[in-house]
């Protein structure tokens, strides 16, 4: 027995590779708990029997943890008008109030939620840096911090992503008094950044820059950002929120003389380190040009869908070769099924068709979407994760072979079952780096995690 990771290896019984599934495969690994070997056998060596349907560790590459204490809390209709700028003063209320203990115990609930919905790894677009008043904390990097020790909590694998959040609108607009606890000086965030270096050396921890928006940081800033990515995080991957509102893009047109994605693909070099959140709002040029830098686009169908933002142009960017992974942004649901769902449903409704994410090698939907989610995710936060494979970390779920009583043979039509029928879609058991996080849909932590949430969110329903 490795102490690290648990068990020297496994046999899987079927498993989900990149070519589609196999059956009796012993997998061995390393002492970080990443994959070797995978070899097809009759498991000769006595390895741990992994009995149930082998899948990867979704990946969630896009959350605002603090935003899960509102999930359900702003669907009050106030006016026939309400949209993302309605809720988004609900947000701020929140966001007034939440304390660095209040942070972790919300973050901890909430991966080890993740962990439950079959996540393994997430993207925290972390930008609740200071006090409620916008003075330091002492430690500034003290909310970055929890955010660290909740994902340690869960068990979780964590791609940081501290939020560069310098202005209201486009052309530099000063913050207003509700964003002052985003707000850094390009030299304040280089010092989070390298303050936050330690934390990455675990195996399970990635950092990388997040400029928020381009109404909230200028061209200059933005090229700066990029400087710094390179001198102190040059693997870390950058993400942006793009094109989520038409009210964004009408800013952006008027303030630029170009759409979001246009200027941004105009002005940077955008490659595949680069993850663009939403990118809900493109023309179709946009659209081929995006597919074709390889930029990765983050999409949150639920919170999307929740916030009335819009639908992607999933169809056509994917028949463009583009990639794209699954976020839970807002957080008011934690399932990477329901995610991936919603996805494809939002396509259905607006080309009033069927089965329109897949394609001739996969016509399996529920497959299809799930693979490309899990290595799109991976690529988006510099993870070696998301595909069962030599090199990659043992981050996988252990799934039901018989769903609502319901026997299925490992293949296709079982993972559209997962995605699109079951009653149940929580993973039997969830493994990060080859170690048991989540056994029989239980957590170790459970009953501390749930109580110190409890806590936090009567606190915190008192107050808003
Ligand atoms: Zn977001």
């Amino acid at each position: 027995m490795n102490s690290k990771t648990g068990a020297r290896g496994f046999h899987f019984n079927a498993v989900l590779l990149q070519d589609g599934w196999h059956q009796n495969v012993s997998v061995r690994l390393d002492k970080n708990g990443f994959f070797e070997t995978l070899v097809s056998d009759k498991n000769p060596e006595n390895l741990v029997l992994i009995d149930g349907y082998v899948v990867p560790g979704a990946v969630n590459l896009h959350s605002h943890a603090f935003q899960r204490a509102m999930a359900g809390l702003g669907e009050v209709r106030g006016n026939s008008d309400d949209s993302f700028w309605s809720w988004r003063e609900v947000m701020y209320r929140f966001v007034n109030i939440i304390d660095p203990e209040d942070l972790s115990a919300i973050a901890a609930k909430l991966y080890v939620e993740f962990l439950k919905g079959g996540f393994t790894c997430v993207g925290e677009f972390h930008y609740l840096h200071h006090s409620p008043d916008g003075s330091r904390y002492n430690d500034p990097a003290t909310m970055s911090v929890a955010i660290f020790e909740a994902a340690e909590a869960a068990g979780i694998a964590l791609t940081h992503l501290p939020v560069f959040y310098a202005h209201s609108g486009f052309g530099g607009q000063p913050p207003t008094a509700a964003q002052k606890r985003f707000v850094h000086s390009l030299n304040d965030y280089a010092r989070l950044l390298e303050d936050l270096t330690p934390y990455c050396r675990s195996p399970l921890n990635k950092l990388g820059i997040a400029p928020h928006s381009l109404r909230a940081v200028t061209p200059a800033e933005l090229s700066d950002l990029q400087n710094l990515r390179k001198s102190i995080t040059p693997e870390g991957p950058m993400h942006i929120h793009i094109a989520e509102q038409v009210k964004e893009v009408e800013d952006c047109v008027a303030h630029f003389g170009g759409r979001p994605v246009e200027w941004l693909l105009d002005q940077l070099p955008v490659d595949d380190t680069w993850c663009l959140i939403h990118a809900t709002h493109m023309n179709a040029q946009e659209t081929r040009a995006m597919a074709t830098s390889g930029a990765i686009a983050g999409l949150c169908p639920m919170t999307e869908a929740n916030l009335g933002d819009g639908i992607f142009p999933a169809e056509e960017f994917l028949s463009a070769n583009g990639h794209y992974g699954v976020g839970t942004d807002s957080n008011i649901r934690t399932n990477v099924a329901e995610e991936l769902q919603m996805l494809e449903y939002s396509q259905r409704l607006s080309k009033r068709r069927r089965n329109i994410l897949a394609d001739g090698n996969n016509p399996h939907v529920g497959e299809y979407l799930f693979q490309r989610a899990c290595a799109g995710g991976a690529r988006a936060l510099a993870q070696t994760a998301g595909v069962i494979a030599p090199g990659k970390r043992a981050d996988f779920l252990v799934l039901e072979p018989v769903l609502d009583g319901l026997p299925l043979a490992a293949g296709g039509r079982y993972m559209d079952y997962w995605l699109f029928g079951a009653l149940n879609r929580a993973p039997r058991d969830v493994y990060v780096a080859g170690k048991k996080i989540i056994s029989q849909g239980r957590h170790k932590e459970d009953r501390s995690i749930d109580l110190a949430y409890r806590r936090v969110m009567e606190k915190l329903l008192a107050e808003v």
